[in-house]
């Protein structure tokens, strides 16, 4: 499949491929005067940003210390990065917002999550916005994990999320944004496909969206996810909703019943997803996942889900441990790596993989050995059942599941 061409074919392509685009704007609340900008995923559209708002580097752009590690590292390099700070149970009031709003200099930008992928933690956006505009403040949502749970708030400046946490396939992500700010100045990628013409010394960008699409689009990736979207729009929030307020309940009240499991971040009154983060008496993370995985057949994440920032705060680690740890993983030890658990409910997710789940660390918090010897890999931190089959005793892997991805 192509586009841009004159073929039938291609037709097909570029029309379906525009299908999605709007898809896109209709699914984030957008006005005609935005624009989708079609990309990889979340990291991709907040680093197009970051490179596209002409910051200077004396520029402020402010964020918080809840944020994965896409919406801090892109702003370290062309700004200068001020952090809201977060209480023991992982969220911040408005209060807060404010404060780093009014101070002088003031931000920006604020950029800024639309529900924690950590603790689950639902961020009260309408109110952020309205802080941050009434002091001229432009606001990004990085909406990646808000995106499959709740509507996109409408009022933020953009807005950027991605497919494969869409149960679309990995590949295809948005940054939305209004069109004014991608008429002037370079894009992020050059190259075809984002020209009008170029000359050996010339070039003329053409007009936005395509101008920050250089390179063949992922046609498949953006149509899948336009379909996925689909499928949320025909569900409707108000159906998604009330299931996975259900499933939220069930989730915390499981856990919570169970004696060894440390729930991290906030408390059940706040406005949560079907996600919990937690510890389990002392035992390692990796493990903990590695026997739901072994031997329940459950999938869950363990580490720091990049936000080490974050997981910092919510163990309440102290600073000599980080540097500790610190020391160990640049030397290549990750043994003793610190994090938690995270286990998501999503729209497929049936109560009684809730209870199995809670039955599953049942089992694994009571002091009995485990029925196959774990092995762990110092390089990744990974545990592995030493009996298991080729792809889990694989001790080679560069890249432990543990912190590798959000
Ligand atoms: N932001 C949040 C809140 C996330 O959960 C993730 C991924 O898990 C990202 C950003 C980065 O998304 P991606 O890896 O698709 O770029």
């Amino acid at each position: 499949m192509s586009t841009g061409g004159a073929g039938y074919k291609s037709q097909q392509a570029t029309a379906a491929y525009e299908r999605a685009r709007e898809t896109f704007l209709r699914f984030a609340n957008r006005s005609d005067d935005d624009i989708a900008i079609i990309c990889r995923n979340t990291t991709e559209a907040i680093n197009l940003l970051a490179y596209r708002l002409d910051l200077q580097p004396t520029d402020v752009v402010l964020t918080s210390v809840v944020e994965h590690h896409a919406n801090l590292l892109p702003w370290g390099r062309v700004a200068i990065r001020r952090y809201i700070e977060c209480g023991r149970g992982g969220t911040f009031g408005l209060d807060a917002v404010i404060a780093g709003l009014e101070q002088a200099p003031r931000p920006k930008l604020l950029a800024v999550t639309g529900a924690s992928n950590v603790t689950g933690w639902l961020l009260s956006l309408q109110e952020i916005i309205a802080a941050a505009h009434e002091r001229g403040v432009q606001v990004a949502v990085d909406a990646a994990q808000l995106a499959p749970h709740r509507p996109m708030p409408g009022e933020a400046d953009f807005i950027s999320f991605s497919g494969h946490k869409m149960y679309a396939p990995f590949g295809a992500g948005v940054l939305i944004g209004p069109r004014s700010a991608f008429e002037k100045g370079d894009p992020f990628l050059a190259g075809g496909g984002a020209v009008d013409l170029v000359d050996l010394d010339e070039v003329a960008w053409t007009e936005p969206p395509e101008r920050e699409e250089a390179g063949s689009p992922n046609v498949v990736g953006a149509v899948a996810l336009g379909a996925a979207i689909d499928e949320f729009l025909r569900l409707g929030w108000e159906a998604i909703i009330a299931r996975e307020v259900g499933l939220a309940g069930r989730l915390r009240s499981a856990l919570e019943g169970i004696e060894g499991v440390g729930l991290l971040g906030p408390d059940p009154d706040t406005p949560m997803l079907p996600v919990v983060c937690f510890t389990l008496n002392d035992l390692p993370p990796g493990l903990i996942a590695a026997r739901l995985s072994a031997e329940f057949a459950i999938g869950v994440r363990h580490g720091c889900f990049c936000a080490h920032p974050y997981l910092t705060r919510l163990l309440g680690l102290s600073g000599d441990d980080v540097e500790r740890f610190r020391r160990e993983v640049l030397s290549g030890d990750r043994s003793n790596i610190p994090g938690a658990v995270r286990a998501s409910a999503c729209l497929s997710t049936r109560p009684e993989n809730i209870d199995r789940l809670a039955d599953a660390l049942a089992v694994i918090a009571d002091d009995k050995p485990a029925p196959v010897e774990y092995l762990q890999d110092a390089n990744t931190g990974d545990y592995y059942p030493a009996a298991g089959a080729l792809a889990w005793s694989d001790s080679t892997r560069g890249l432990g599941a543990g912190c590798s991805r959000g």
